[in-house]
């Protein structure tokens, strides 16, 4: 980046290195948005909504080592999730084995790095969570639900059939006393986290295990399509900043 080098402790690692300018979401998602069409950067929670996004959302938080171990599962879960979204009619769609690790880590680790980048400001976890999270990626072994259990869908949006091209940035909604759902939706899928732990499973296979490598993709809950697609009406009615194509 210009040739200027900033140095400082990984936040994985904690090495004293150069930081890379890490994508808070992956790279080819914003890539996708930028792509002609219905493009939608949805950054909930902080008025942000830009029809035309052309910013990605990256800050100095890994050394190249760490980045390069997060590029490894990050490139595995982005071709699930293309291969994946071809199936989004279907009732739902059992990710293969080989996947379902990369996925989870990759779901975590968007979290994560949304909670300790400066860049979302409006997203955060508690710090023990923050720690949680950082010694699970760095030792690869995974919470396993009901601890932080991740479960995976479609995204469905009113009016909006492109979904692959539509970013939303983490957002967290209420779930019950002391019960959240956290989000990030890339490529037309929605990630959710049950914070601190999940209830029960609704569905068979509902969460995804890495010990037993097993997950499914469901339809959104009814109410969940409800949720953001009341999202997408107050973020796009209240945006502080909307930038629209100029054709
Ligand atoms: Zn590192």
């Amino acid at each position: 980046m210009m040739g200027v080098e900033t140095t400082g402790p990984c936040r994985l690692c904690g090495q004293n290195a150069v930081l890379q300018n890490s994508h808070i979401l992956p790279a080819s998602a914003h890539r996708n948005t930028k792509q002609n069409g219905r493009n939608v950067l949805l950054a909930s929670g902080n008025g942000i909504f830009k029809r035309n996004n052309q910013t990605d959302f990256t800050d100095l938080l890994l050394c190249f080592t760490c980045e390069q171990e997060f590029s490894k599962f990050e490139g595995v879960a982005i071709e699930a999730c293309r291969v994946a979204w071809r199936e989004r009619g279907a009732a739902t769609y059992v990710v293969p084995a080989g996947a379902v690790a990369a996925l989870i880590a990759f779901a975590y680790s968007v979290f994560w790095r949304a909670s300790i980048s400066s860049r979302l400001g409006f997203y955060k976890l508690p710090g023990t969570v923050e720690e949680r999270l950082r010694l699970a990626l760095s030792a690869g072994s995974l919470p396993l639900p009901p601890e932080l259990a991740i479960s995976v869908s479609f995204l469905k949006v009113l009016d909006l059939p492109l979904t692959d091209r539509t970013l939303m940035a983490p957002w967290k909604d209420r779930l019950t006393a002391g019960l959240e759902v956290h989000y990030f939706s890339v490529f037309g899928i929605v990630f959710r986290m049950n914070f601190p732990y999940a209830l029960h499973e609704i569905e068979t296979d509902e969460f995804f295990r890495s010990d037993i490598l097993t997950g499914r993709i469901f339809p959104l809950k009814k109410w969940e399509e409800e949720m953001i697609d009341n999202r997408f009406t107050y973020e796009a009615f209240h945006a502080k900043f909307v930038e629209r194509p100029s054709t």
